[in-house]
């Protein structure tokens, strides 16, 4: 599984120096480390005495985590594992500094803990953090390298927590709710839908100053479940930005996410996992001889499952939305055969039709067949995003593609009943961009294949 921190993580490793080992935990397992997204928790402000409050208190956490959506379909999608680090003395320092209440809004402390963190941080009472960012890379590096998120977990009951590269909860009122929340920031990049001040109003997932319906980048979204372009403000900066809903849980703990928000949620969760766990037959487990040959997939499936398969076997459509798959002898040619299994994500939390990314994995089969039988086998994992934009356009669209078998994509343009315009190839990670301008304005199919199987199909809109 790819790393979201892998940098700071590198980087870090260098400054280890006291390599201190800390119990691990797993609170949650759905798979393999490198198969999955993996949360952990560390404790801070609990005494070695404390570890059950700890425990208890993470899974109070998780279990809250995954009754919200998009973690509740996609919980397959992550492990949880708990860092067991002691403090000498429980709970946080507030030094009852803040300027935005009258302190002391809570009882002045002073407590020694592992990774030193604080109330009233950059002088806001509910602020909790550390900038000891070099301690948290350190034991997450010691005791588990694989993590691709991490959450600190403050034994206060006192209300605060802060976002960054490592967010910050407490265990007070609201608790679960400011951790799902500083996630949201974390690890899926979403902005506050409060204004959250002019240093950290920036274009993101869920924040613009895009007004115009056609042109905004939720666009897909407008008129449904509550989506529109709401300015942040009346009146000041803040009156530039705008929101997609106006009760995100980006702006108000205890309401879900908004759907702009958990869509961008789950294109990250794509770009971290994909939905093949394993297939089969492997080439070195196959048994050439023996039909029919069962061909199967094992998938990550969301709750409820919306992932779909299309099976193509020498360019012929042989299956859709099936694990497994059995092939007679009869079914394949002599010499080479190609069957590929293409796996999405049909999600309606996607807008699929029109979103900006297809996400698909691939399994390739290459079956050398002959009178004898199977001769010979060998297979391919895939994954690949698909990036086109802009879209509608009038004159270049452009496609940006990225995969992990560094494959190359054909892309045809097509018209909408099948006649093909154009055709071009993009290599790993390139931007190609296509000349449409001659095309009369209408709707055009952008229709994508590698390894000679067909991978997606997108909606092109020529203005
Ligand atoms: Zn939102």
């Amino acid at each position: 599984m790819k790393r979201i921190l892998l940098a700071s993580t590198l980087i870090l490793v260098s400054l280890i120096s006291n390599s201190q080992n800390f119990e691990v935990e797993t609170l949650k397992l759905s798979g393999e480390t490198n198969k999955r997204i993996n949360l952990v928790i560390l404790s801070e402000g609990y005494q070695s005495s404390e570890f059950d409050k700890f425990k208890t208190d993470a899974t109070s956490f998780m279990t809250d985590m995954f009754t919200q959506s998009p973690f509740k379909e996609y919980t397959n999608y992550f492990n949880v594992y708990i860092i067991k680090v002691p403090s000498n003395e429980s709970g946080s320092d507030h030094p009852g500094t803040a300027s935005d209440v009258s302190e002391p809004a809570s009882p002045i402390t002073t407590a020694d803990t592992y990774f030193n963190t604080s109330y009233d941080s950059f002088g806001t009472h509910r602020l909790l953090y550390s900038s000891d960012y070099a301690t948290i890379s350190t034991v997450l590096a010691n005791n588990f390298p694989e993590y691709d998120q991490s959450i600190v977990l403050v034994n206060s009951d006192v209300y605060g927590g802060s976002g960054g590269t490592f967010p910050f909860t407490s265990t007070g009122t609201s608790a679960n709710e400011i951790a799902i929340h500083e996630l949201g920031h974390s690890m899926f990049d979403l902005k506050d839908e409060y204004y959250p001040g002019d240093a950290l109003a920036a274009e993101a997932i869920n924040m613009t100053q895009e007004t115009n319906p056609s042109l905004v980048k939720w666009k897909n979204w407008i008129g449904t479940n509550n989506i529109g372009i709401y300015p942040y403000a009346s009146s000041g900066n803040a009156a530039n930005w705008n929101r997609p809903h106006q009760t995100c849980k980006m702006r108000y703990l205890g309401y879900d996410f908004c759907a702009v928000c958990k869509e961008g949620m789950i294109e990250k969760i794509h770009d971290l996992v994909a939905p093949i766990d394993s297939y089969n037959p492997v080439s070195n487990t196959l048994e050439p001889n023996t039909f029919p040959v069962n061909f199967g997939l094992n998938l990550i499936k969301p709750v409820p499952n919306t992932l779909e398969s299309t099976w193509t076997l020498n360019s012929n459509n042989v299956a859709n939305n099936v694990d497994e798959l059995a092939l007679e002898a009869s079914d394949f040619n002599e010499g080479e055969n190609t069957l590929t299994a293409v796996v999405f994500d049909n999600s309606p939390m996607l807008k699929i039709d029109n979103h900006n990314t297809i996400h698909a994995s691939t399994v390739t089969w290459k079956i050398n067949y002959s009178s004898l039988g199977i001769e010979d086998m060998t297979t391919k994992e895939n994954s690949f995003n698909i990036e086109m934009y802009p879209n509608p356009t009038e004159n270049t669209i452009n496609f940006t593609f990225k995969n992990r078998n560094n494959s190359t994509l054909k892309i045809e343009i097509a018209t909408i009943d099948g006649k093909i315009i154009n055709s071009t190839s993009v290599a790993n990670l390139e931007t190609k961009s296509i000349d449409i301008s001659p095309l009369q304005s209408g709707i055009y199919l952008a229709n994508f294949y590698t390894d000679n199987a067909f991978v997606g199909s997108k909606k092109i809109v020529k203005q």
